[in-house]
């Protein structure tokens, strides 16, 4: 599997820097965001390195919809938002900032009144931490 070795989703895929890990699969892997947008923001990526929705392959989309499906059902049980966003952003008008292909899944509260191009805030990890736990036992 291609993988870039400047790539800090690649990194987390090969366990080198630190993730508060959600789900793993052969070929996926769920995260939370460590700069979340909203409470639960988590990210699915495929484990094959790819910059974006032209290089990913279809067989890699695919496989990274699915575990996001699961993703997102399992923050709805453990949040129960008002909505959710599955997201997923190519280049830097639409603001990617990880060039390895991710999708956000974006739990939403009514009136939050997010916006696309959110910018990056970190977390309180210990949150972060305990939210992945609980998201966890709900998958
Ligand atoms: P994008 O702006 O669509 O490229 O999204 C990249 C996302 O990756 C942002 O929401 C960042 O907060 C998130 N991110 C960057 N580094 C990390 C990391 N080490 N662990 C978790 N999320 C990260
Ligand atoms: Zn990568």
């Amino acid at each position: 599997m291609s993988s870039d070795s400047d790539c800090i989703f690649c990194k987390i895929i090969a366990g080198e820097i630190p993730s508060f890990k959600l789900f793993e699969d052969e070929n996926t892997l769920a995260f939370m965001d460590i700069n979340p947008a909203s409470t639960g923001h988590a990210l699915v990526i495929p484990k094959e390195h790819a910059a974006d929705v032209h290089a990913v392959s279809e067989a890699a989309i695919a496989q990274t919809v699915k575990t996001a499906k699961m993703i997102a059902l399992a923050i709805d049980r453990t949040l129960n938002p008002d909505g959710l966003n599955l997201l997923q952003c190519n280049g830097p008008a639409a603001a990617q900032s990880v060039m390895h292909f991710h999708m956000h899944v974006l739990p939403r509260r009514e009136g939050d009144e997010l916006k696309l191009n959110w910018g990056l805030e970190p977390g309180d990890m210990d949150a972060i931490g305990a939210l992945a736990e609980r998201i966890r036992s709900n998958l």
